[in-house]
């Protein structure tokens, strides 16, 4: 059996690489979901004869262009931009902007691949996108910024709306970004409509929005806990990050009674060794320089120069940041301090070794197309709000990402049967990809060919 899953894998993959040469995370995101599923597939002559998988792992388009615009000192800037609009089967694109310094086209074209079972398990009417630029919104002014989200929505207004394509931000892209971009397509389209998700609620934005990936988390995290017969009160969590995701996560987790005991930066880690109050938590994010190195006496934090938080002996881990985050290193420190669950709120934070490794430790890991669902979920349903000129209340966005989150964890369960880990827990990873998979399938074939 395992022979011929290697075989099925080596031959599905060969193109792949060939095609796609040196895109390493899009290649590693493909081959994640193929393992997966190709024994789905080939049981299916439906979906062999339809080519299923190789269909949905090529982006429907992708859009590359140039944006030029002058700094603060007068000088010309020159950047590049992306939106890989991956797939439309099961609505509008839809996928956030991620500016940074590390954007490639690689990048993009896994989180938009990624996006695309993401979306589909949340059940609600979303195709799979995803875009952005090679810009660092760090040490720019706030008119920099301004006019740099101008130029790059001159260039990408032609190809979004809300029908077509509904970006919403990631990281680098918060709601001042959101803000400039979405008055900038406005102003291009000539009329107004619900073209971004994640908008400021003064432009029509929905609430709960920045909370929802986050808050989002941590009610997927109570689904597997008590699906283990256990709570999350007095659990000891160690998140990293400290952008939106981490910084929900963290103060709902805070909320509900457990011991967050990390946030991380690129120079470290911040440490609070009883847990941390939301005092702290709201210091660490807002901290810049080098004062965020030295938190004030009494907000019980230390900072961890260099660190990751994955050496704390949590009980939960919770990476927030960004791709790859957990090496192998970091896997082995995780398991031999007792961690026993995993919940991914980045998209593919964590490497295949250090997956590997977790898996045969036996550490149970939700992974990021189920676990981080919630953020793209409630932009679903501002998308729904901005479509009927309606603003639904706090408390019903909160009720209704609890039941997207527990929906989508009924979901994972459903493929129990043929998802499951040696010590029969159920395999959340797989689980994933083939519900995700399963639905994509079935519209692909509805739809022909085309
Ligand atoms: N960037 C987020 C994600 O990775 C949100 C996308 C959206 O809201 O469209 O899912």
């Amino acid at each position: 059996m395992k022979d011929r899953i290697d075989t099925l894998l080596e031959n599905f993959m060969t193109p792949i690489v060939a095609r796609h040469r040196g895109d390493v995370e899009f290649i590693q995101a493909v081959e994640e979901v193929a393992q997966d599923v190709l024994t789905i597939e080939k049981a299916s002559a439906e979906f062999t004869g339809a080519r299923v998988l190789e269909r949905l792992c090529e982006a429907d388009r992708i859009i590359d262009f140039r944006i030029t615009w002058r700094d603060d000192a007068g000088e010309v800037q020159i950047n590049r931009g992306w939106r890989v609009q991956h797939t439309n089967l099961l609505g509008p694109y839809k996928g956030g902007l991620r500016w940074s310094p590390t954007v490639d086209l690689s990048v993009l074209k896994f989180l938009a691949f990624e996006q695309a079972f993401k979306n589909a398990l949340t059940g609600l009417p979303l195709g799979a996108a995803k875009g952005g630029a090679d810009f660092n919104t760090a040490g720019r002014s706030e008119a920099e910024v301004e006019r740099f989200a101008a130029a790059f929505m001159a260039e990408l207004a032609a190809h979004i709306g809300p029908d077509r394509d509904v970006p919403a931000g990631d990281i680098g892209v918060g709601d001042r970004e959101i803000g400039y971009l979405f008055r900038a397509w406005v102003q291009h389209a000539r009329r107004w409509g619900g073209a971004m998700t994640g908008k400021p609620l003064s432009l029509g934005g929905s609430p709960m929005r920045a909370q929802a990936t986050g808050f989002g988390l941590v009610h997927f995290t109570q689904a597997i806990l008590a699906e283990n017969g256990e709570e999350l009160s007095d659990k000891r969590i160690a998140i990293s990050g400290r952008g939106n995701v981490a910084r929900f996560a963290a103060k709902k987790a805070i909320h509900l009674g457990a011991r967050v005991i990390s946030l991380s930066g690129r120079a470290g880690t911040w440490h609070a060794k009883d847990g941390f109050t939301v005092e702290a938590l709201e210091w660490v994010v807002a901290a810049s320089g080098k004062s965020a190195k030295s938190p004030p006496a009494g907000l019980g934090l230390e900072f961890l120069q260099d660190n990751r938080p994955w050496g704390l002996e949590p009980d939960i881990a919770l990476p927030c940041a960004t791709q790859n985050e957990v090496e192998e290193e970091d896997a082995k420190a995780l398991a031999d301090g007792g961690c026993r669950y995993l919940a991914e709120g980045a998209n593919m934070p964590v490497t295949a070794k250090a997956e590997a490794h977790l898996r045969r430790a036996g550490v149970i890991q939700a992974p990021g197309k189920a676990a981080n669902a919630g953020g793209v979920a409630v932009s679903g349903l501002e998308m729904q709000q901005n479509a009927t000129y309606a603003r639904w209340s706090e408390a019903r966005l909160d009720a209704a990402l609890r039941d997207i989150m527990c929906d989508i964890h009924g979901r994972l369960k459903e493929e129990r049967a043929n998802c499951c880990t040696p010590s029969g827990a159920i395999d959340y990873r797989r689980a994933a990809n083939v519900a995700g998979y399963r639905k994509l399938a079935r519209a692909v074939i509805a739809g022909g060919v085309i």
